[in-house]
């Protein structure tokens, strides 16, 4: 099987490590140069979207960001899962409302902003606080604004109206603010039979909108919760492939924030701690596999390595810690890689975290930092 990848970054390679054993093979396609990459030496082994088409058996992506004329070529070709309406859906915060009002799953409650009037309307409807999102293009908390009073009015729509006016079909979501006690997500796999198997729920730490720690956790009624509304999200679209989505847990109701149509940063630490990782179950499903299993074989943390790109080497001399690197240049506050923790149990898991803190530095890995002042 051959299956192109939409996007040449981190996720791209790891699938690549996952599809090798079942002799997947993955090549990537760098959408801003429309070159196809070998995923992991980043090598050229094409050029143009038609060819790469032509010799792939199986089209899918890693990231929401592309171009509607490509995600269109690649639907006519009747090779390309999970389906270009849940990309669509995922790079564009308006369509993304709308698919979870429709699939019947709750949300923030929220307004569409492109004039300053609208802006009024939404302060009306939605409230103060409240968190405005640009509708294309966001990522790690980027394109984002927090209104926390009427005095802030004047300031953010500048800033908005700039945004606004920098691309054509550009708006801003308002949503009203959530008072959640923790974010959780949940990632799994829709097969092209229509089976669904989702991984444990896991608890995420942003540190300045950024994904700092992500932690596998066992809470089966928030679990139940988030495996209907992602059956109601996955089922709605037709979809193939995994799936992420984002929660906030407010009093233990989930209400969803965001939904990503891939693979997902909170789901790598499945690559040690499930049966299957994510990216394996990703290509499976697309290449009309049968799903392998998503049971969780031991308690598993994933800290992100953000602007590194190095770490100490005792840590590969500690048993339970696994170090994924994307193969990226350094650049402060990129996420360069990620260490995936192991541990027998719970409290030996958050034994190993503050540990490691001692000899992580905390601009790198804020979140472990903030479990050592926490205990
Ligand atoms: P990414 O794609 O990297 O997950 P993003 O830029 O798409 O991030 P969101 O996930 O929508 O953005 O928001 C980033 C973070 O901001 C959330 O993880 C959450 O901590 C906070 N946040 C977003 N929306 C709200 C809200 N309505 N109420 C409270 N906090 C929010
Ligand atoms: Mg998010």
């Amino acid at each position: 099987m051959h299956v192109l990848v939409l996007g040449a970054g981190q996720l791209a390679r790891m699938m690549a490590l996952a599809g090798a054993p079942l002799n997947i093979e993955i090549s990537a396609f760098d959408v801003t140069s429309e070159t196809v990459v070998h995923p992991l030496t980043k090598a050229v082994i094409g050029q143009g979207l038609a060819s790469a088409i032509a010799a792939a058996d199986v089209i899918t992506a890693e990231f929401e960001h592309i171009p509607h004329d490509v995600l269109d070529e690649c639907e006519r070709s009747g090779k390309f899962l999970p389906t270009t309406d849940a990309i669509k859906a995922g790079g564009d915060r308006r369509i993304e409302k709308a698919l979870l009002d429709n699939a019947g799953v709750k949300n923030a409650k929220y307004a569409i902003i492109e004039t300053r009037a609208d802006f009024e309307a939404a302060i009306e409807t939605v409230g103060i606080p409240m968190v405005l999102k640009s509708a294309l293009g966001g990522y790690d908390g980027k394109g984002q604004w927090r209104l926390k009073s009427l005095g802030q009015v004047e300031t953010i729509w500048q800033e908005m109206a700039e945004c606004i006016a920098q691309t054509p079909t550009q708006a801003i979501v308002a949503e009203q603010f959530v008072p959640f006690q923790r974010e959780v997500s949940l990632v799994g796999a829709r097969g092209k039979d229509g089976q669904i198997a989702v991984y444990p729920l896991a608890e995420n730490i942003h540190v300045n909108g950024v994904l700092s720690l992500s932690t596998a956790i066992d809470d089966q009624a928030l679990q139940q919760q988030a495996k209907q509304m992602f059956s109601a999200v996955a089922n709605s679209l037709d979809y193939v492939g995994v799936l992420a989505l984002e929660f906030f847990d407010l009093d233990g109701e989930l209400l969803v924030n965001e939904i990503a149509p891939r693979v997902h940063n909170s789901g790598h630490w499945t690559q040690q701690g499930a049966e299957t990782c994510q990216f394996e179950n990703h290509l499976r499903a697309v290449c009309g596999l049968p799903l392998g299993s998503t049971e969780q074989i031991r308690p598993t943390s994933m800290i992100n390595i953000l602007g590194q790109d190095s770490v100490p080497e005792s840590l590969l001399d500690t048993a339970g810690v696994h170090v994924h690197w994307y193969g990226k240049e350094k650049r402060a506050g990129r996420k360069m890689g990620h260490i995936n923790v192991c541990a027998s149990n719970q409290p030996a898991l958050t034994q190993k975290l503050i540990e490691l803190a001692k000899v992580l530095d905390e601009s790198a890995y804020p979140a472990i930092h903030q479990l050592t002042q926490q205990s």
